[in-house]
């Protein structure tokens, strides 16, 4: 299919459908279009491990916005999800910013829809809205501030004790953060279907296989988990913490694109991950593996497909995000 064809069905099919020749070296070639277009890649730590390996930067969402908004390079090729895409052009908006395959969502953005979250909103208004980064930009707009699994508690304890808070939009990271921070905050109904798919029954018989092994898990998952977890921490605090422990095994309960990262860091040590309760992959997010090394490449090249945002928008979008970035810097979480 030539490049025109394949723009006209861009946003029926999500990504530039263009078959490329099987020798193409597409390492080299993104190499060569990052040079020629000053371009970064800003990966997840969820993508598949031969994006990470190209990337410039690899992170969780708070590193990755940071990035996006200190970046000088004049494209953002961002390997994540759309509201991570989003973030970038909210944060940098002169940038222009490409997301390899425009249907690589998220369940949990997709479990705040903005419409009934402003009518919820609005029966609560003495109540000021903290909401996780993984939300579109139509619910960051209707939120007082925003904040990612690595600086939501030290947030939350930014603000007066007395404060009524609603938490959006994911329901475990919320209850996970009531308990830590002694708060009763109100919690939008909103889950990740990665994190909420591992059994308890199954990770429970793995600990007894693996005596030493310690679980750690991200907080977006159950309740159920995190009781029984050593560790709970944002994708990069897990990442760490398992690279400093002198613990050799682990069970690591977060999306499986983690590991590639993680026994790089620590290849002497076994990660394993933990099982869903079903047999299939389900602890692979399928947006994110939406995106490949191919649909990278073309993108790269003809720069599309780009995320564009109604300047209005973005601006409302904007403010909640500062807010976190002002007191993630105050509190010494970033730079
Ligand atoms: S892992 Fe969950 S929260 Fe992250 S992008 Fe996938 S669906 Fe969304």
């Amino acid at each position: 299919m030539n490049i025109e064809v394949a723009t006209q069905q861009m946003s029926e099919k999500g990504f530039l459908d263009i078959t490329l020749d099987a020798r193409l070296d597409l390492f080299a070639e993104i190499e060569k279009l990052k040079k020629e277009k000053n371009a970064i890649v800003l990966a997840h730590f969820y993508q598949e491990p031969d994006i990470q390996d190209v990337a410039d930067y690899i992170g969780d969402s708070l590193g990755l916005a940071q990035k996006a908004q200190s970046t000088n390079a004049d494209m953002i090729v961002f390997a994540g999800v759309h509201f991570m895409a989003e973030t970038a052009k909210i944060l940098n908006p002169t940038k222009k910013v490409l997301l390899p395959d425009l249907r690589a969502g998220c369940s949990l953005a997709d479990s705040a829809p903005a419409d009934l979250f402003k009518a919820f909103k609005e029966k609560h208004k003495d109540h000021l809205v903290i909401s996780y980064i993984n939300c579109t930009a139509e619910i960051k707009a209707l939120s007082d501030i925003i904040c990612t699994s690595s600086n939501a508690e030290k947030i939350i304890d930014s603000l007066p004790k007395d404060q009524p808070i609603i938490f959006a939009p994911d329901k475990n990271l919320g209850g996970y953060l009531n308990k830590k921070t002694g708060r009763n905050m109100l919690l939008w109904n909103g889950a990740c279907m990665v994190h909420e798919i591992f059994s308890l029954e199954k990770i429970t018989k793995l600990k007894i296989r693996h005596p030493k092994a310690q679980l750690i898990a991200h907080p977006e998952c159950e309740e159920a988990v995190l009781q029984i977890a050593d560790y709970i921490g944002s994708t990069t605090q897990l990442l760490k913490y398992a690279v400093a422990s002198d613990v050799q095994e682990f069970i690591v309960a977060t999306e499986t694109g983690i590991l590639h990262q993680i026994q790089k860091d620590a290849p002497q040590k076994t990660f394993i991950p933990a099982p869903p309760n079903n047999n299939c992959a389900c602890n692979d997010c399928p947006y994110m593996k939406l995106n490949t090394l191919e649909k990278l490449y073309l993108c790269m090249k003809y720069e599309l497909p780009e995320i564009l945002m109604e300047e209005n928008l973005r601006l409302a979008a904007k403010k909640p995000m500062d807010r976190m970035l002002e007191i993630s810097r105050a509190a010494g979480l970033i730079g």
